[in-house]
């Protein structure tokens, strides 16, 4: 068997694998072996491509190529070990900036290596020269949006810049007048290319991608985050055809589809339009919703809400990222415990974007060891809060915002959310009156049936864990149950 057969053979496995790990991701149970066939794949495909390089370069080249691996697996395996469930999302937008940037110098160096040289018609071909140069284009196109736009998703997912959508005038367009520039130069540059034209594109791209995400609002970063994946691929697709490498086009397109078909799931959850949302918030208008607060709140303590709990009949809770960043999962598993021992009926509703990344209350209650049958999905468990007596919403927000449903003209109108403002009563456990990852002020904590129990939430949950008593018996009866509660 030639090298380069081995090496087809070996691209070939690597794709099946991705395959297999993209399978295998699609369910908790498998999740661990998508992992693993993730890694073989991609240690494939490494080694592959290191083998085939080394025929055709110096022994310093080979060094230097291992040594770079070497230094990028030193770096990735200590911040995998170090990053915390929730800055997942910004490290993924980080790493999809590093796909975008490599996009963009593979273009670079593909237009510098080839098309510069006077000779770049015998080494590619006359015929394909054209097609040469608007692959490098559009590879550059892609990567650049890419990368400029996953640094804003990593800047507003990490809190260091406002989630709020950018609205310039004319935003609309801006984007557009930017695609119809790209089109226009793509065909100059095929017909005659040239540095200034590369420069050109790469900056109205780097530009482009930088609006378009920065004109989408907080609520929506979930699915921008799914659509930056998306672009991610179609650029290492591009780079691809660039460098004559079937896995990586192969690859590409794989994580191009998955992540577009995922942005269209989590639009379709959150009442969006897709397009509207990969064409940087098109259409929607300037938000009018404020964080001015909207009324008188009312506040319990946990000895309060002991009681409450105590006297209940049927519990929900409804977790967000606050659960997360307090790491209340563990407390909260406890009480659900308790309460049950009690004869509590509780149960979970989780929100699909609830948290920072899909799935993120499902795996914290999974590791806290949660039963799943009791853990509903927001759809299964919409229709039973208006027979609940007490909802605890810990550390959620956007999730549960009614103005979602009642003011149209809110950042977040139209997207579903959990109804727990319809149960008897609401105990929001939160630090303070912030307001949530969209900067929207939240009417469910005026609410007469609302009360605040602020402090962490892991603190709150274990000061009621506490006022319940570790033998689970509270005040005069664990079964007489009470369903009008003070408050109503
Ligand atoms: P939110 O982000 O809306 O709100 C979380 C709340 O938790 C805050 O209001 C905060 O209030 C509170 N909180 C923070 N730390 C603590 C703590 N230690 N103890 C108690 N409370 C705390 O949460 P949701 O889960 O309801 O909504 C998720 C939002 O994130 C949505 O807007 C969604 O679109 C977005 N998003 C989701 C992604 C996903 O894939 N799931 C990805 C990216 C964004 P305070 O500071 O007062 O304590």
């Amino acid at each position: 068997m030639t090298s380069t057969t081995a090496s087809h053979a070996a691209d070939l496995v690597a794709a099946l694998l991705f395959i297999l790990s993209l399978a295998g991701l699609s369910q908790h149970r498998t999740s661990r072996a998508g992992v693993v066939y993730g890694i073989a794949g991609m240690a494939l495909a490494l080694i592959a491509t290191i083998v085939v390089a080394a025929q055709s370069i110096s022994a310093g080249a080979v060094a230097l190529i291992l040594v770079a691996t070497a230094v990028g697996a030193a770096i990735g395996l200590w911040r995998a070990r170090r990053v915390e469930m929730t800055q997942m999302p910004e490290l993924i937008a980080v790493l999809h900036s590093f796909v975008g940037l490599a996009a963009v110098l593979v273009g670079w160096n593909s237009y510098l290596e080839v098309e510069s040289h006077g000779d770049a018609q015998t080494r590619i071909g006359a015929d394909l020269l054209g097609i040469h140069h608007a692959e490098v284009f559009i590879g550059i196109f892609i990567g650049a949006v890419t990368f400029t736009g996953s640094i804003v998703a990593f800047l507003k997912l990490s809190a260091r810049i406002k989630s709020r959508p950018l609205v310039l005038p004319g935003k609309n367009a801006l984007n557009i007048g930017a695609l119809v520039a790209f089109v226009a130069l793509t065909v100059w540059f095929t017909i005659s290319p040239s540095l200034p034209l590369m420069i050109a594109v790469t900056a109205l791209a780097l530009a482009l991608g930088w609006h378009l995400v920065a004109s989408i609002g907080g609520g929506d970063m979930p699915v921008v985050v799914s659509m930056l994946n998306s672009y991610s691929g179609w650029a290492a697709a591009a780079a691809g055809f660039l460098l004559n490498n079937n896995l990586l086009i192969v690859t590409g397109a794989l994580v191009g589809s998955s992540g577009a078909y995922l942005s269209y799931i989590m639009c379709k959850a959150m009442n969006r339009s897709f397009l509207s949302v990969i064409a940087g918030g098109f259409g929607i208008e300037a938000p009018s919703g404020g964080q001015e607060e909207q009324g008188e709140h009312r506040e319990v303590r946990a000895a309060e809400a002991a009681e409450m709990l105590a006297q209940a009949r049927s519990v929900i809770i409804t977790p967000g990222y606050g659960m997360a960043v307090a790491q209340a999962q563990h407390p909260v598993a406890e009480l659900t415990r308790r309460l049950r021992e009690r004869g509590v009926e509780v149960r979970f509703g989780v929100h699909p974007v609830a948290g920072r990344l899909p799935g993120h209350m499902n795996v914290l209650l999974a590791e806290a060891k949660v039963p799943y049958d009791i853990v509903l999905e927001m759809d299964e468990i919409n229709d039973d809060f208006a027979d609940t007596s007490v909802v605890l919403v810990i550390g959620a927000n956007d999730t549960v915002n009614p103005a979602a449903t009642d003011d149209p003209s809110s950042p977040i109108a139209g997207m579903p959310v959990l109804r727990v403002w319809e149960s008897e009563q609401v105990i929001v456990f939160k630090r303070s009156m912030a307001s949530g990852y969209a900067g929207v002020q939240n009417p469910l904590f005026f609410r007469e049936n609302s009360a605040m129990l602020f402090g962490d939430a892991k603190q709150s949950v274990e000061a009621i864990l506490h006022t319940l008593g570790s033998d689970g018996h509270h005040g005069e009866s664990s079964t007489g149950r009470q369903t009008s509660l003070a408050g109503r």
